[in-house]
């Protein structure tokens, strides 16, 4: 975490945001206003439980309603504070506004220590949780939409909806008040893997600019490039499983609360993670070298650091002793505005969390749309591609008088599922974001050697939404 002389986590956010709006030249009326966050809801609330009651603290801020419904995780952590949540509220702003997805930005937690409760206990607790928010319309199909975040997952989501929907017997839209759902609750494939799945988009993007990777002094392809991540939670596991399964990287540190541990040859992600799941840490894994301490893991030499748990972990105090030369951002908010500094002068290239952890976002809006169709992605047209796609291999061997090679008939046939679908929409999305940001970056760079992917998304961003506020008459 952030030493304690380091400004907090939304002082940090609004740092960065004013670096980037000092480049652009907008009312400082309308900045103050795009900054600031809008309203934070505070909710204390008592369960009986162990036959005692207790009491929790929850919160929902609203960043900005520019577009609504406002969009944004829930938290359920025993670090959850209101200086937290207002800070991921406004990235959750930035970063619909940089990968167009058409919502304001919000966000959500609960002070908790989830694994303190069991299953049944944490149910109760979130469905009180929800009753307050769904009550002031603090979580609603078209005004603000939740989503999992540390802590929370399918299950929590599923409470949620359900809630809304006995609140809300008549509403036929119940299901698109949250998402990241279940999919026998109204879940869309892809969903669960989506930020994790987006982190691997947009290494690969980086990857296909050589331009790119020259200034962060990479060279060749993503094959055996060396990578540690931070915390093997759905971010962390999928991003990391990815890159491994698919990309032939080398995971060389994965650091987890307990510590980390280390292999040169490469840890193996699934077998980590079961080791994970079952023993709760990472110590006594049989095939790497565990280290109580993991924080000094972030200061390994590799090629790709990907912090994927808390935010502050690059700070003041460790940024000057990181040697990876690309930093990609799965977590919200893990380097301080002093560590961005220091990165940047040492010129380790940071890819921002506002992008590199958009997938989960862009999914969510394709799981709401879904939602509010009430059909699933692909239905109609799956088997009418499938037919159209044989009709045109029996053109061709007419034609040619040649069979068509049957190792490729599969494949050219077999028209697009849901599954499909959504991984090429989110592919889709982050290529868009990611070829905008390195416009702006590369030509901001003419001029100052300083600028940076950050700033590159911030403005892109910020422009957004100042566009947003004008046509709505600010
Ligand atoms: P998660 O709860 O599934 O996983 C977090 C992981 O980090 C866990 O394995 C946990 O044990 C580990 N961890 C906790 N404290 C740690 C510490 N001090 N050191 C090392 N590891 C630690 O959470 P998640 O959903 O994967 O979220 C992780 C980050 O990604 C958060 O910053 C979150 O805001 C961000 N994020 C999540 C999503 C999403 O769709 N879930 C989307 C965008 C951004």
């Amino acid at each position: 975490m952030a030493s304690g002389q380091e400004p907090g986590f939304r002082e940090s956010v609004n740092l960065l945001f004013d670096r980037a709006a000092r480049h652009m030249d907008l009312p400082p009326g309308l900045v103050e206003k795009i900054r600031v966050v809008n309203s934070t809801y505070t909710v204390r609330f008592g369960v009986k439980l162990r036959g005692d009651i207790h009491t929790f603290t929850g919160y929902r801020s609203v960043h900005s309603e520019h577009a609504e419904p406002v969009k944004g995780g829930i938290r359920f952590a025993l670090g959850v504070n209101q200086n937290e949540v207002e800070a991921l509220a406004a990235l959750m702003t930035y970063k619909c506004a940089l990968v167009e997805v058409p919502f304001g930005g919000s966000k959500g937690g609960l002070t908790i220590d989830p694994r303190q409760w069991d299953a049944d206990e944490l149910e109760r607790i979130t469905r009180r949780f929800a009753f307050e928010l769904i009550k002031r319309d603090l979580i609603h199909p078209s005004q603000n939409v939740p989503a999992p975040d540390m802590g929370t997952g399918e299950r929590e989501m599923a409470w949620i909806a359900d809630q809304y929907h006995r609140m809300n017997t008549t509403d036929i839209d119940a299901r698109a008040c949250v998402t990241g759902k279940p999919l026998n609750a109204g879940g869309i494939r892809g969903r669960v893997e989506a930020t994790g799945r987006g982190v691997q988009y947009a290494i690969r993007d980086f990857f296909r600019h050589r331009d790119d990777m020259k200034l962060a002094g990479l060279e060749g392809g993503l094959a055996g490039k060396r990578i540690v991540v931070q915390g093997l939670g759905n971010v962390g596991y999928h991003a990391a499983k990815f890159l491994q399964e698919e990309d032939d990287c080398l995971i060389v540190g994965v650091i987890e609360r307990d510590g980390a541990v280390v292999n040169d040859k490469g840890l193996d992600i699934e077998t980590l993670s079961g080791h994970l799941r079952h023993h709760g840490g990472v110590a006594k894994y049989p095939h790497g070298k565990y280290t109580q301490n993991g924080a000094a893991v972030l200061e390994e030499e590799c090629d790709i650091l990907i912090p994927a748990a808390l935010e502050g972990v690059i700070n003041n105090d460790n940024a000057d002793r990181i040697r990876a030369r690309l930093v990609v951002e799965a977590a919200n908010g893990p380097t301080t505005a002093a560590a961005d500094e220091i990165l940047r002068k040492k010129g380790v290239v940071v890819i921002p969390d506002m992008y590199a952890n958009a997938g989960g976002v862009t999914v969510s809006y394709f799981e709401w749309v879904k939602n509010l169709s009430h059909i699933r992605f692909g239905r109609m047209q799956r088997r009418q591609e499938e037919a159209r796609q044989e009709l045109i291999i029996e053109a061709l061997e007419k034609m040619t008088g040649k069979t068509f090679p049957d190792e490729l008939r599969g494949g050219f046939i077999s028209g697009a599922d849901e599954l499909t679908l959504v991984r090429s929409g989110l592919d889709d999305t982050m290529r868009g974001a990611y070829g905008t940001m390195r416009h702006v970056w590369h030509a901001r760079r003419q001029d100052d050697k300083d600028f940076d992917l950050r700033t590159a998304a911030y403005i892109i961003a910020i422009e957004r939404v100042a566009e947003s506020y004008k046509s709505l008459g600010l």
